[in-house]
């Protein structure tokens, strides 16, 4: 029996984590579990899995009094208690599926404890990955990607030596607006960019989809994860979303792993592993698919990917200040305050008139990331 703790169990990779686990109930528990601030479906996921330990990291203080009166195990509030939770909980595995900055440092006390990290949070290695990759080697655990990019390459890697890999090669399904110009896409609504083709996600990320700032992340994240430099990482668009990610071998060899677009499989294929066992899913019938496309990607059309590589190749606290520049502009999106086509344009010149530190302490990436954030809304029009 395999214990997990679920940081971040009301989202949604949180919520498919725990129907996983719910599935194999021989196999695997939920033994902790945090939620940022909606009680209400914690309560019920209380109930559903009975976990040793609970965290509200943000919620309303009546709603999380109420759930301290019936709750019989362990309830810690806040961040702090988030840290103390993984700190103490008994566990095998920590997924951290919580979305922002609050997941790096749950994710640091569990690599401190020597257990196995599931990520599917972007902002961990986004934004500390140079510490928390670091802090892994020297610990001696593995990350295990949830992200189904990342989880499609690690599955293509298996039984493979770094020294064979030549390339990476992440698939995009290039979102809502792959095929209008940087032009049309301007002053888009907010419900044309939510309207993501493939995938369901929550709102941040589809609208992270729909510029690829997305994807950019994931090639940050792959370059810290696979340990390969930039230029050995490329995208590629493919709408149909079957081809999960691919990787080149030296020998010219191109594996791909394919799959139906829930991630119900990624999620899966990490928390059973090294095991595969049947699921309750039909299988792929490619013949009903017909064709499977893949187009080259245009970093004038999407700004946000390049912005990425660029902050990448930059280094240091350049990647946390893209992220919280992009965070604040995808929020003012949301909340009707900017255009669409004015996401890229406001984190351009906050990465423009950022001056990159050392990344080599939380207090550094804070500190980058706050100013960035202050900046940013500053450029809101
Ligand atoms: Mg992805």
């Amino acid at each position: 029996m395999k214990k997990i703790a679920v940081l971040g169990s009301t989202g949604s990779i949180g919520v498919k984590t725990l129907e996983v686990i719910g599935d194999y109930p021989d196999q695997l528990s939920a033994t902790a579990l945090s939620a940022r601030s909606r009680v209400d479906l914690l309560r019920s996921q209380i109930d559903d899995h009975q976990p040793a330990w609970v965290n509200v990291t943000d919620g309303e203080a009546g709603a999380v009094a109420e759930l301290a009166a019936r709750y019989s195990g362990r309830l810690t509030r806040g961040v702090e208690g988030l840290v103390e939770m993984v700190r103490q909980m008994d566990a095998d595995m920590v997924v951290v599926s919580t979305v922002g900055a609050v997941g790096i440092r749950p994710t640091l006390a569990a690599i401190e404890r020597g257990l196995d990290v599931a990520l599917a949070n972007k902002e961990v290695l986004v934004t500390a990955g140079a510490m928390v990759m670091e802090q892994a080697r020297q610990r001696g655990i593995r990350l295990l990607p949830i992200d189904s990019e990342h989880n499609a390459v690690a599955q293509c890697l298996q039984g493979n030596c770094a020294e064979a890999v030549d390339r990476i090669i992440l698939t995009a399904s290039g979102g809502p607006f792959r095929n209008r110009s940087a032009a049309e896409v301007e002053n888009v609504s907010v419900d044309e960019a939510l309207a993501h083709p493939t995938w369901a996600m929550g709102p941040k990320i589809t609208i992270d989809s729909a510029t690829m700032m997305n994807k950019g992340f994931e090639v940050i994240e792959a370059m810290w994860l696979f340990d390969l430099p930039l230029d050995r990482i490329d995208v590629v668009i493919h709408p149909e979303s079957l081809v999960h990610s691919m990787v080149e071998f030296v020998d010219g060899s191109v594996l791909a792993q394919m799959g139906l677009t829930d991630m119900y499989f990624p999620i899966q294929n990490v928390l059973l592993a090294p095991n595969r066992l049947a699921n309750k899913y039909e299988s792929l019938d490619l013949t009903r698919m017909g064709s499977l496309n893949f187009e080259p990607v245009s970093f004038e059309r999407f700004p946000c990917l390049r912005l990425a590589y660029e902050a990448a190749r930059e280094g240091g606290t350049a990647p946390a200040v893209l992220n919280a520049a992009n965070e604040v502009a995808v929020d003012g999106f949301l909340n009707g305050r900017i255009q669409f086509g004015s996401i890229p344009k406001i984190i351009e010149r906050v990465l423009g008139a950022s001056d990159t530190q050392t990344a080599d302490s939380l207090e550094a990436i804070e500190a980058a990331d706050v100013w960035a954030r202050n900046r940013a809304y500053e450029l809101f029009d």
